[in-house]
């Protein structure tokens, strides 16, 4: 089974789209293996697979192995520099083209919700982070019981949940706290993004929109309210470009320098 040797499945949530879910799964992948972790990504957002895009992946082919599908590496572990491995499945990668709207009923998105959880070979993992589709409808849940039965128990570290701070995002995600209630998914935290535009120039955080939301929701439902992350035009660039994600100056695996530079940053 290609989830036995995963150490700890954490789940992101967001009740609706465009919020930064993938965004925050695509930063929280980089810092776990930049803090020497080996982690995985799992792009289950049937939706619009954007993590292939977001790690600069988009046209890396999956191959099978007799384990199962190989997931893409974006890059190897190294020991001495503290860095663990970083490797990403998403069902992007099945799609024929860039850009594909997958337009399957529910039955055939939660066979391929299986598949994925079964035979992708992730070898020795700490983090297999699933980026999920967004929402609370019928088919979300059977996708989220789908990946409660293939997983342990003592495997499931819970769900970080990502909001904007906007009242309509909020009162979304307040639905998918109820939603991880009901079906027994531990919340490990609530992040708060787009929280605010910090310029460039004066370093100044502006909130564009409301800001706190997202903690008020995290302490009305008793969970942890783990941080907001601004609005970075800069991150949005790399994405929009294909660039590959910002790694800090200095970072190298296995004496390769993969540090982003200087003239993206
Ligand atoms: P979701 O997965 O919730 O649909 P995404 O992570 O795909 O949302 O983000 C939607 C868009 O917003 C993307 O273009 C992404 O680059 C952008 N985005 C998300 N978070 C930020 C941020 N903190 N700063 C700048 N752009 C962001």
């Amino acid at each position: 089974m290609s989830l036995s040797k995963v150490k700890h499945i954490v789940l992101v949530l967001s009740g609706k789209g465009g919020v930064g879910k993938s965004s925050v799964t695509t930063q929280l992948a980089l810092s776990l293996s930049l803090a020497g972790h080996s982690v995985g990504v799992l792009d289950v957002d049937l939706t619009g697979p954007s993590i292939p895009r977001m790690f600069a992946i988009e046209d890396a082919k999956v191959t099978q192995a007799p384990g199962g599908w190989l997931p893409i590496i974006v890059h190897e572990a190294d020991p001495s520099a503290g860095i663990g491995s970083l490797r990403v499945m998403s069902l992007g990668f099945l799609l024929p083209r860039r850009g594909d709207a997958v337009v399957w009923r529910g039955p055939k998105k939660t066979a391929m919700v299986r598949q994925f959880l079964s035979d992708v070979f992730w070898d020795e993992l700490d983090y297999l982070l699933i980026d999920t589709p967004p929402g609370t409808s019928d088919e979300h849940i059977s996708l989220a019981e789908t990946l409660l039965q293939k997983a342990r128990l003592d495997q499931l570290a819970g769900a970080v949940v990502v909001t904007t701070p906007q009242a309509v995002a909020t009162a979304d995600v307040r639905k998918e706290l109820n939603f991880c209630a009901k079906t027994g998914i531990r919340v490990l935290g609530v992040v708060e993004n787009m929280c605010g535009f910090v310029c460039p120039n004066c370093s100044e955080c502006t909130n564009i929109f409301m800001s706190g939301g997202g903690e008020v929701m995290a302490s009305d439902f008793g969970v942890r309210f783990l941080g907001r992350v601004p609005i970075d035009p800069q991150f949005l660039v790399l994405i929009e470009t294909g660039k590959r994600p910002r790694y800090p100056k200095g970072t190298a695996v296995n004496g390769q320098d993969i540090s982003t530079p200087s003239q993206e940053q």
